[in-house]
């Protein structure tokens, strides 16, 4: 059986970087408290665990002499403003990405613009983003959404950093053909990531050459989710899993070639184990 990988996989410079702030300052505090999961993916969360990087869900549960760490997804203004209200350290772990499109959004919500985020409402980094518009922001998860929201005058539209390309063109495209019709003012800001949109990239070169696609990921990570939709989309069988443990022979019966990717939450010990699992069963199959 032949194994391909993606050129471009894993751990993204965002999260990196995240990872390693936090492990820095855990190492020189003992702990330190991260709102919500630095990364999305479930054995990474385990392993900072046990470098005393523990997960809290809201500032309360922070200690009063403890660190407050922000995730490489970013937050709102509000949350910030809050943790120096309660006197907390802050340990900013946003990755410049993120941060950059929160400039991009107060900015322009400050002079008048109505904000347009593209991505899913639900997710902790739009959240974030609607944090910095001053209340003039709303989500769209799709080109239809459009059509129910009350456009204005002056409209800024940005996307979640680790949405596809096409996607956003389709929703980019509908905005500008309502704007037109009514004569109104459109700021497009490209604000997808370029690691993911190489990492999508990547996994469009390998999945019409292979039987079977494996993206290896947190379920809860929205840029691994986007990487199992492209292969799906591409009528490649694909399978998401977290861990090399869901791994099951039936899905390669009769393959000849298996591609891999992984999100930019995923570490390179779960790919790893997702290649030797592969290994194995095609030495027994042998
Ligand atoms: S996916 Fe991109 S925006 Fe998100 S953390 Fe990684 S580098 Fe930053």
């Amino acid at each position: 059986m032949e194994i391909l990988l993606a050129k471009e996989m894993g751990f993204c410079y965002g999260v990196k970087r995240a990872i390693e702030m936090t492990q820095a300052v855990a190492k020189e505090k003992g702990e330190i408290h991260t709102l919500g999961q630095l990364v999305h993916n479930p054995s990474v969360i385990e392993r900072l665990e046990q470098d005393g990087i523990n997960v809290v869900s809201d500032m309360e549960a922070v200690p009063q002499d403890g660190i407050a760490t922000i995730t490489a997804h970013g937050t709102g203004k509000a949350v910030t403003d809050q943790i120096a209200a309660q006197n907390l350290e802050l340990l900013d772990a946003t990755c410049p990405i993120v941060s950059k499109v929160h400039r991009i959004v107060q900015e322009h919500a400050e002079r008048g613009y109505q904000i347009l985020i593209f991505g899913d409402p639900t997710h902790k980094e739009v959240r974030g983003i609607l944090g910095w518009s001053a209340g003039r922001g709303a989500a769209v998860a799709s080109p239809e959404e459009l059509d129910s929201v009350r456009l204005r005058r002056k409209i800024c539209l940005v996307s979640q950093t680790t949405q596809t390309v096409e996607r956003f063109q389709a929703v980019a495209r509908r905005l500008m053909d309502l704007a037109l019709a009514d004569a109104l003012e459109v700021h497009v800001v490209n604000t997808l990531c370029f690691a993911t949109t190489k990492q999508q990239a990547a996994a469009r070169d390998i999945l019409h050459e292979v039987d079977v696609m494996i993206v290896v990921g947190g379920r809860n990570s929205a840029n691994t989710t986007h990487l199992a939709e492209i292969s799906r989309d591409a009528d490649t069988p694909t399978y998401h899993i977290e861990t090399a443990a869901e791994l099951d022979p039936t899905w390669f019966t009769a393959t000849e070639s298996v591609g891999i990717t992984a999100g930019a939450s995923t570490p390179d010990w779960s790919v790893q184990e997702v290649v030797t699992w592969l290994k194995e069963l095609d030495a027994v199959a042998s």
